[in-house]
Protein backbone atom coordinates (compact mmCIF):
# COMPACT_ATOMS: atom_id res chain seq x y z
CA UNK A 1 0.00 0.00 0.00
CA UNK A 2 1.54 3.48 -0.83
CA UNK A 3 1.33 6.29 1.48
CA UNK A 4 0.11 8.68 -0.76
CA UNK A 5 -1.30 8.92 -4.57
CA UNK A 6 -1.61 11.87 -6.44
CA UNK A 7 -3.66 12.32 -9.38
CA UNK A 8 -3.01 15.17 -11.79
CA UNK A 9 0.31 15.95 -13.55
CA UNK A 10 -0.29 20.39 -13.67
CA UNK A 11 1.66 22.39 -11.22
CA UNK A 12 -0.55 21.28 -8.38
CA UNK A 13 0.11 17.68 -8.86
CA UNK A 14 3.82 18.08 -9.58
CA UNK A 15 4.46 20.75 -6.85
CA UNK A 16 2.51 18.35 -3.98
CA UNK A 17 4.86 15.72 -5.45
CA UNK A 18 7.59 17.19 -4.92
CA UNK A 19 6.92 17.82 -1.21
CA UNK A 20 5.69 14.44 -0.67
CA UNK A 21 8.87 12.80 -2.25
CA UNK A 22 11.04 14.92 -0.71
CA UNK A 23 9.02 14.53 2.93
CA UNK A 24 9.89 10.60 2.27
CA UNK A 25 6.55 9.38 1.13
CA UNK A 26 7.60 7.93 -1.91
CA UNK A 27 4.44 9.17 -4.19
CA UNK A 28 2.92 7.43 -7.00
CA UNK A 29 1.63 10.37 -9.94
CA UNK A 30 -0.70 9.43 -12.01
CA UNK A 31 -0.04 11.63 -14.66
CA UNK A 32 -3.40 10.61 -17.39
CA UNK A 33 -3.14 8.57 -20.51
CA UNK A 34 -3.18 11.35 -23.19
CA UNK A 35 -2.87 14.88 -21.58
CA UNK A 36 0.20 14.57 -19.32
CA UNK A 37 1.41 17.76 -17.66
CA UNK A 38 -1.97 19.51 -17.54
CA UNK A 39 -2.83 23.17 -18.95
CA UNK A 40 0.35 24.53 -19.37
CA UNK A 41 1.16 22.28 -22.12
CA UNK A 42 -1.21 23.94 -24.06
CA UNK A 43 0.39 27.47 -24.44
CA UNK A 44 4.17 28.96 -25.41
CA UNK A 45 5.22 31.52 -23.28
CA UNK A 46 4.72 31.80 -19.69
CA UNK A 47 6.10 35.30 -18.35
CA UNK A 48 4.87 35.06 -15.11
CA UNK A 49 5.87 32.14 -13.10
CA UNK A 50 8.41 33.08 -10.45
CA UNK A 51 12.10 32.22 -11.40
CA UNK A 52 11.82 32.64 -15.07
CA UNK A 53 12.64 36.06 -15.92
CA UNK A 54 13.48 35.26 -19.57
CA UNK A 55 10.07 33.13 -19.48
CA UNK A 56 9.60 29.60 -20.21
CA UNK A 57 7.64 27.75 -22.69
CA UNK A 58 4.56 25.80 -20.83
CA UNK A 59 5.71 22.24 -21.77
CA UNK A 60 9.41 23.05 -20.56
CA UNK A 61 8.31 24.16 -16.99
CA UNK A 62 6.19 20.82 -16.71
CA UNK A 63 8.97 18.47 -17.99
CA UNK A 64 11.20 20.91 -15.17
CA UNK A 65 8.13 20.44 -12.20
CA UNK A 66 8.33 16.51 -13.35
CA UNK A 67 11.85 16.24 -13.39
CA UNK A 68 11.79 18.20 -9.65
CA UNK A 69 9.42 15.76 -8.60
CA UNK A 70 11.14 12.26 -10.11
CA UNK A 71 14.66 13.36 -8.54
CA UNK A 72 13.19 12.49 -5.20
CA UNK A 73 11.85 9.85 -6.08
CA UNK A 74 8.06 9.84 -7.21
CA UNK A 75 6.94 7.37 -9.13
CA UNK A 76 5.51 8.53 -12.51
CA UNK A 77 2.22 6.01 -13.96
CA UNK A 78 1.43 7.66 -17.40
CA UNK A 79 -2.61 6.27 -17.29
CA UNK A 80 -5.75 7.74 -15.51
CA UNK A 81 -7.54 7.06 -12.59
CA UNK A 82 -10.69 5.61 -13.98
CA UNK A 83 -12.40 4.86 -10.82
CA UNK A 84 -11.91 5.92 -6.76
CA UNK A 85 -13.24 4.48 -3.70
CA UNK A 86 -12.45 6.65 -0.61
CA UNK A 87 -15.14 5.21 1.67
CA UNK A 88 -12.34 3.41 3.73
CA UNK A 89 -9.34 4.29 5.85
CA UNK A 90 -7.38 2.88 3.03
CA UNK A 91 -8.24 4.27 -0.36
CA UNK A 92 -9.17 2.46 -3.92
CA UNK A 93 -7.77 3.91 -7.32
CA UNK A 94 -8.45 1.87 -10.55
CA UNK A 95 -6.60 2.57 -13.22
CA UNK A 96 -6.76 2.56 -16.59
CA UNK A 97 -5.29 -0.63 -17.46
CA UNK A 98 -7.96 -2.02 -15.10
CA UNK A 99 -5.32 -2.47 -11.62
CA UNK A 100 -6.00 -1.30 -8.75
CA UNK A 101 -3.43 0.71 -6.27
CA UNK A 102 -4.21 1.37 -2.74
CA UNK A 103 -2.72 4.20 -0.17
CA UNK A 104 -3.53 5.76 2.68
CA UNK A 105 -3.97 9.75 1.30
CA UNK A 106 -5.24 10.66 -1.73
CA UNK A 107 -4.12 14.17 -3.79
CA UNK A 108 -7.01 14.96 -6.41
CA UNK A 109 -5.40 17.06 -8.27
CA UNK A 110 -6.98 17.08 -11.51
CA UNK A 111 -7.19 20.78 -12.96
CA UNK A 112 -10.20 22.15 -14.80
CA UNK A 113 -10.93 22.52 -18.24
CA UNK A 114 -12.16 25.81 -20.09
CA UNK A 115 -14.79 25.34 -22.36
CA UNK A 116 -14.09 25.29 -25.90
CA UNK A 117 -15.89 26.42 -29.30
CA UNK A 118 -15.08 23.12 -31.24
CA UNK A 119 -13.46 24.69 -34.19
CA UNK A 120 -11.11 22.44 -35.81
CA UNK A 121 -8.22 25.53 -35.42
CA UNK A 122 -8.91 26.19 -32.28
CA UNK A 123 -6.08 23.43 -30.59
CA UNK A 124 -3.32 24.46 -33.18
CA UNK A 125 -4.04 27.94 -32.97
CA UNK A 126 -3.68 27.55 -28.98
CA UNK A 127 -1.12 29.91 -27.58
CA UNK A 128 -0.70 31.52 -31.05
CA UNK A 129 -3.68 33.94 -30.68
CA UNK A 130 -6.31 31.91 -29.50
CA UNK A 131 -6.40 31.74 -25.44
CA UNK A 132 -8.37 31.20 -22.71
CA UNK A 133 -6.71 33.10 -20.12
CA UNK A 134 -6.86 37.28 -19.98
CA UNK A 135 -4.38 37.37 -16.88
CA UNK A 136 -2.12 34.93 -18.43
CA UNK A 137 -1.75 36.47 -22.13
CA UNK A 138 -3.36 39.83 -22.68
CA UNK A 139 0.44 41.05 -22.04
CA UNK A 140 1.05 39.67 -25.16
CA UNK A 141 -1.33 41.97 -27.36
CA UNK A 142 -0.42 45.33 -26.33
CA UNK A 143 -1.76 47.86 -29.63
CA UNK A 144 -3.40 45.22 -31.00
CA UNK A 145 -6.61 44.58 -32.11
CA UNK A 146 -8.36 40.83 -30.66
CA UNK A 147 -11.91 40.03 -29.42
CA UNK A 148 -13.58 37.73 -26.81
CA UNK A 149 -15.64 35.29 -27.36
CA UNK A 150 -18.80 34.95 -24.55
CA UNK A 151 -21.58 36.97 -22.54
CA UNK A 152 -21.08 36.46 -19.28
CA UNK A 153 -19.50 37.69 -16.47
CA UNK A 154 -16.04 36.52 -16.88
CA UNK A 155 -16.10 37.61 -20.43
CA UNK A 156 -16.98 40.93 -19.44
CA UNK A 157 -14.05 41.21 -16.72
CA UNK A 158 -11.65 39.69 -19.45
CA UNK A 159 -12.90 41.87 -21.91
CA UNK A 160 -12.62 45.03 -19.59
CA UNK A 161 -9.32 43.82 -18.33
CA UNK A 162 -7.79 43.46 -21.92
CA UNK A 163 -8.34 47.62 -22.85
CA UNK A 164 -5.27 47.76 -20.49
CA UNK A 165 -3.26 46.47 -23.47
CA UNK A 166 -5.35 46.34 -26.77
CA UNK A 167 -6.19 49.12 -28.57
CA UNK A 168 -9.40 47.83 -29.98
CA UNK A 169 -11.67 44.85 -28.00
CA UNK A 170 -14.75 43.41 -30.07
CA UNK A 171 -17.24 41.10 -27.68
CA UNK A 172 -18.95 38.69 -29.68
CA UNK A 173 -22.16 37.18 -28.70
CA UNK A 174 -24.47 34.40 -30.05
CA UNK A 175 -27.53 36.72 -28.36
CA UNK A 176 -28.50 40.19 -28.56
CA UNK A 177 -28.02 40.77 -24.42
CA UNK A 178 -25.80 39.00 -22.38
CA UNK A 179 -26.24 37.08 -18.88
CA UNK A 180 -23.36 39.28 -17.16
CA UNK A 181 -24.31 41.17 -13.88
CA UNK A 182 -25.65 44.41 -14.90
CA UNK A 183 -22.41 46.10 -13.14
CA UNK A 184 -19.95 44.26 -15.33
CA UNK A 185 -22.35 44.52 -18.92
CA UNK A 186 -22.63 48.43 -17.89
CA UNK A 187 -19.04 48.76 -17.27
CA UNK A 188 -17.84 47.36 -20.67
CA UNK A 189 -20.35 49.29 -22.05
CA UNK A 190 -18.91 52.69 -21.08
CA UNK A 191 -15.35 51.23 -22.18
CA UNK A 192 -14.76 52.97 -25.53
CA UNK A 193 -12.32 50.58 -26.60
CA UNK A 194 -15.04 47.66 -26.26
CA UNK A 195 -17.44 47.07 -29.46
CA UNK A 196 -20.16 44.23 -29.48
CA UNK A 197 -20.59 41.81 -32.25
CA UNK A 198 -24.31 40.71 -30.83
CA UNK A 199 -25.82 37.63 -32.61
CA UNK A 200 -23.03 36.54 -33.83
CA UNK A 201 -20.77 33.02 -33.80
CA UNK A 202 -17.19 32.16 -34.23
CA UNK A 203 -17.31 29.78 -37.59
CA UNK A 204 -13.68 29.59 -38.52
CA UNK A 205 -10.47 31.07 -37.16
CA UNK A 206 -7.84 31.95 -39.12
CA UNK A 207 -3.95 32.16 -39.45
CA UNK A 208 -1.56 30.01 -40.91
CA UNK A 209 0.95 30.57 -37.57
CA UNK A 210 -0.67 33.21 -35.92
CA UNK A 211 -4.43 34.17 -35.34
CA UNK A 212 -5.21 36.22 -38.25
CA UNK A 213 -8.90 36.55 -37.90
CA UNK A 214 -12.23 34.76 -38.00
CA UNK A 215 -15.48 34.07 -40.13
CA UNK A 216 -18.61 35.16 -38.22
CA UNK A 217 -21.83 33.77 -38.86
CA UNK A 218 -25.40 35.38 -37.72
CA UNK A 219 -26.89 33.29 -35.42
CA UNK A 220 -30.45 35.25 -37.22
CA UNK A 221 -29.99 34.73 -41.09
CA UNK A 222 -26.56 32.53 -41.31
CA UNK A 223 -24.86 35.21 -43.19
CA UNK A 224 -21.00 34.89 -42.64
CA UNK A 225 -18.48 37.70 -42.58
CA UNK A 226 -14.50 38.46 -41.89
CA UNK A 227 -13.72 39.92 -38.75
CA UNK A 228 -9.46 40.65 -39.30
CA UNK A 229 -8.11 40.03 -35.25
CA UNK A 230 -4.60 39.54 -33.52
CA UNK A 231 -5.85 37.61 -30.90
CA UNK A 232 -9.17 35.43 -30.03
CA UNK A 233 -9.79 34.95 -26.39
CA UNK A 234 -12.77 32.40 -25.34
CA UNK A 235 -15.07 33.21 -22.44
CA UNK A 236 -17.33 30.60 -22.54
CA UNK A 237 -16.88 28.79 -19.00
CA UNK A 238 -14.67 26.86 -17.18
CA UNK A 239 -15.41 22.49 -16.26
CA UNK A 240 -13.86 21.30 -12.99
CA UNK A 241 -12.68 18.04 -13.78
CA UNK A 242 -14.96 16.69 -10.74
CA UNK A 243 -16.55 13.48 -12.65
CA UNK A 244 -14.58 11.19 -10.79
CA UNK A 245 -15.46 12.44 -7.30
CA UNK A 246 -19.30 13.42 -8.25
CA UNK A 247 -21.04 11.73 -4.97
CA UNK A 248 -17.95 10.52 -2.87
CA UNK A 249 -16.60 14.37 -1.77
CA UNK A 250 -18.93 17.18 -1.69
CA UNK A 251 -18.53 19.96 -4.27
CA UNK A 252 -19.31 23.89 -3.95
CA UNK A 253 -22.16 26.19 -6.10
CA UNK A 254 -18.97 26.49 -8.50
CA UNK A 255 -18.61 22.66 -8.87
CA UNK A 256 -15.25 22.78 -7.16
CA UNK A 257 -14.25 20.25 -5.08
CA UNK A 258 -15.32 21.51 -1.13
CA UNK A 259 -12.16 22.23 0.78
CA UNK A 260 -12.26 23.42 4.29
CA UNK A 261 -10.90 26.90 4.69
CA UNK A 262 -7.45 27.55 3.29
CA UNK A 263 -6.71 23.34 3.79
CA UNK A 264 -6.79 21.09 1.03
CA UNK A 265 -9.07 18.95 3.36
CA UNK A 266 -11.93 17.61 2.00
CA UNK A 267 -15.31 16.32 2.91
CA UNK A 268 -13.67 12.32 3.15
CA UNK A 269 -11.10 11.81 5.61
CA UNK A 270 -7.52 11.52 4.43
CA UNK A 271 -8.40 12.94 0.74
CA UNK A 272 -7.21 16.19 -0.18
CA UNK A 273 -7.29 18.45 -3.31
CA UNK A 274 -5.52 20.69 -4.89
CA UNK A 275 -4.99 23.22 -8.20
CA UNK A 276 -7.67 24.76 -10.29
CA UNK A 277 -9.94 21.60 -9.13
CA UNK A 278 -10.84 23.59 -5.98
CA UNK A 279 -10.39 27.10 -7.57
CA UNK A 280 -12.94 29.03 -8.67
CA UNK A 281 -11.14 32.15 -9.21
CA UNK A 282 -7.62 32.54 -9.83
CA UNK A 283 -6.37 29.34 -11.64
CA UNK A 284 -2.81 30.44 -12.57
CA UNK A 285 0.24 27.68 -12.33
CA UNK A 286 1.05 29.72 -9.50
CA UNK A 287 -1.63 29.22 -7.32
CA UNK A 288 -2.16 25.83 -8.28
CA UNK A 289 1.55 25.02 -7.17
CA UNK A 290 0.29 26.32 -4.48
CA UNK A 291 -2.51 24.66 -3.69
CA UNK A 292 -0.61 21.59 -4.50
CA UNK A 293 2.51 22.31 -1.89
CA UNK A 294 -0.41 22.63 0.74
CA UNK A 295 -2.12 19.20 0.33
CA UNK A 296 0.68 17.39 0.34
CA UNK A 297 1.46 18.90 4.10
CA UNK A 298 -1.90 18.67 4.61
CA UNK A 299 -1.31 14.62 4.09
CA UNK A 300 1.77 14.92 5.49
CA UNK A 301 0.39 15.70 8.96
CA UNK A 302 -2.27 13.52 8.95
CA UNK A 303 -0.13 10.73 8.06
CA UNK A 304 1.69 11.23 11.06
CA UNK A 305 -0.92 12.15 13.46
CA UNK A 306 -2.28 8.88 12.66
CA UNK A 307 1.14 6.87 13.30
CA UNK A 308 1.13 8.63 16.33
CA UNK A 309 -1.64 6.10 17.89
CA UNK A 310 -2.41 2.65 17.85
CA UNK A 311 -3.89 0.83 15.25
CA UNK A 312 -7.73 0.14 16.80
CA UNK A 313 -7.89 3.88 16.93
CA UNK A 314 -7.03 4.29 13.68
CA UNK A 315 -10.11 3.26 12.65
CA UNK A 316 -12.38 4.55 15.48
CA UNK A 317 -11.01 8.41 14.84
CA UNK A 318 -13.54 10.66 13.77
CA UNK A 319 -12.89 13.75 11.51
CA UNK A 320 -13.35 16.12 13.98
CA UNK A 321 -10.45 14.01 16.04
CA UNK A 322 -7.54 13.26 13.32
CA UNK A 323 -8.33 17.75 12.68
CA UNK A 324 -7.35 18.39 16.71
CA UNK A 325 -4.74 15.76 15.89
CA UNK A 326 -3.43 17.09 13.20
CA UNK A 327 -3.58 21.02 14.47
CA UNK A 328 -1.12 19.73 17.46
C1 LIG B 1 -3.93 28.08 -22.87
C2 LIG B 1 -3.61 28.34 -21.41
C3 LIG B 1 -2.57 29.20 -21.09
C4 LIG B 1 -2.27 29.42 -19.75
N1 LIG B 1 -1.22 30.25 -19.46
C5 LIG B 1 -0.89 30.46 -18.16
C6 LIG B 1 0.21 31.31 -17.83
O1 LIG B 1 0.87 31.90 -18.71
N2 LIG B 1 0.50 31.46 -16.52
C7 LIG B 1 -0.21 30.86 -15.52
O2 LIG B 1 0.12 31.01 -14.34
N3 LIG B 1 -1.26 30.06 -15.80
C8 LIG B 1 -1.62 29.85 -17.09
N4 LIG B 1 -2.69 29.06 -17.39
C9 LIG B 1 -3.46 28.47 -16.28
C10 LIG B 1 -2.71 27.24 -15.75
O3 LIG B 1 -2.37 26.42 -16.83
C11 LIG B 1 -3.58 26.49 -14.76
O4 LIG B 1 -4.01 27.36 -13.74
C12 LIG B 1 -2.80 25.34 -14.13
O5 LIG B 1 -2.27 24.49 -15.11
C13 LIG B 1 -3.68 24.53 -13.18
O6 LIG B 1 -2.92 23.49 -12.65
P1 LIG B 1 -3.55 22.17 -12.05
O7 LIG B 1 -2.41 21.32 -11.63
O8 LIG B 1 -4.59 22.50 -11.07
O9 LIG B 1 -4.34 21.49 -13.26
P2 LIG B 1 -3.96 21.13 -14.75
O10 LIG B 1 -2.83 21.91 -15.26
O11 LIG B 1 -5.26 21.20 -15.49
O12 LIG B 1 -3.50 19.61 -14.66
C14 LIG B 1 -4.37 18.58 -14.29
C15 LIG B 1 -3.87 17.29 -14.89
O13 LIG B 1 -4.57 16.21 -14.33
C16 LIG B 1 -4.81 15.25 -15.34
N5 LIG B 1 -5.95 14.43 -14.98
C17 LIG B 1 -7.25 14.78 -14.93
N6 LIG B 1 -7.99 13.74 -14.58
C18 LIG B 1 -7.14 12.69 -14.40
C19 LIG B 1 -7.32 11.33 -14.06
N7 LIG B 1 -8.53 10.83 -13.81
N8 LIG B 1 -6.25 10.52 -13.99
C20 LIG B 1 -5.01 11.02 -14.22
N9 LIG B 1 -4.77 12.31 -14.57
C21 LIG B 1 -5.84 13.13 -14.65
C22 LIG B 1 -5.11 16.13 -16.54
O14 LIG B 1 -4.98 15.38 -17.72
C23 LIG B 1 -4.05 17.19 -16.39
O15 LIG B 1 -2.87 16.75 -16.99
C24 LIG B 1 -3.03 28.81 -18.72
C25 LIG B 1 -4.09 27.96 -19.05
C26 LIG B 1 -4.38 27.72 -20.39
C27 LIG B 1 -5.52 26.80 -20.74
Amino acid sequence: MHQIIIIGSGPAGFTAAIYAARAGLKPVLFASSVAIGGELMNTTEVENFPGFPEGIQGPDLMQKMQEQAERFGTEVVYDDVVEVDFSGAVKRLTAGDGTVHEARTVIYATGSAYRKLGLPDEDRLSGHGVSWCATCDGFFFREKTIAVVGGGDSAMEEATFLTRFADKVYVIHRREELKASKIMQQRAFDNEKIEFVWNAEIAGIQGESQVTGVTLRSTVDGAESELALDGLFIAIGNDPRTHLVHGKLDLTADGTVAVEGRSSRTSSRGVFAAGDVVDPTYRQAITAAASGTVAALDAEHYLAAIDDHAEPEIVELDRVEVEALVER
